[in-house]
């Protein structure tokens, strides 16, 4: 049986294609659910399909921040995206003078799935519509 990975759920639904005839179905999928065999409705042949529910896109945009510099100072901010090595975030006009490039910064935000994430990041841009930060720990998550 063929085996797919890392299938993204996008509003409770996947697209899966038939690895024999080709065709393109869409399935539903519950919540919690990481993994099912579909079957494709015009060939029969069955797929095992492992889903991923957390798309980080999505995620960031939803999650509110805080940062933290010269150690103390924390300010409220919206992450828009996060990568493996770094991480994006909106800060109101007023206080993106707080920022500037090679400055180390804090950064807390909870995940969707409810972990507490705490990462040190050095500025590495600064613009009215997103600054941009490169992680300088080693990832703890
Ligand atoms: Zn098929």
């Amino acid at each position: 049986m063929k085996r797919l990975n890392n299938i993204p759920v996008k509003n409770g639904k996947v697209r899966i294609q038939c690895s024999n005839c080709k065709k393109n179905h869409y399935y539903s999928v519950a919540p919690g659910t990481r993994k099912k065999i579909v079957r494709c409705r015009k060939c029969s042949k069955t797929t095992y399909c492992i889903f991923n529910h957390r798309q980080q896109h999505r995620e960031a945009c939803a999650v509110r921040a805080e940062v933290i510099i010269h150690t103390t100072r924390k300010i409220q901010t919206h992450l828009c995206n996060v990568s493996l090595t770094g991480i994006g975030f909106i800060v109101n006009s007023g206080t993106l003078r707080s920022f500037h490039i090679g400055q180390q910064i804090v950064v807390q935000y909870k995940a969707t799935y409810g972990k507490n994430c705490t990462r040190k990041a050095r500025v590495a841009n600064v613009s009215p519509d997103r600054i941009g930060a490169q992680y300088i720990d080693i990832s703890i998550s």
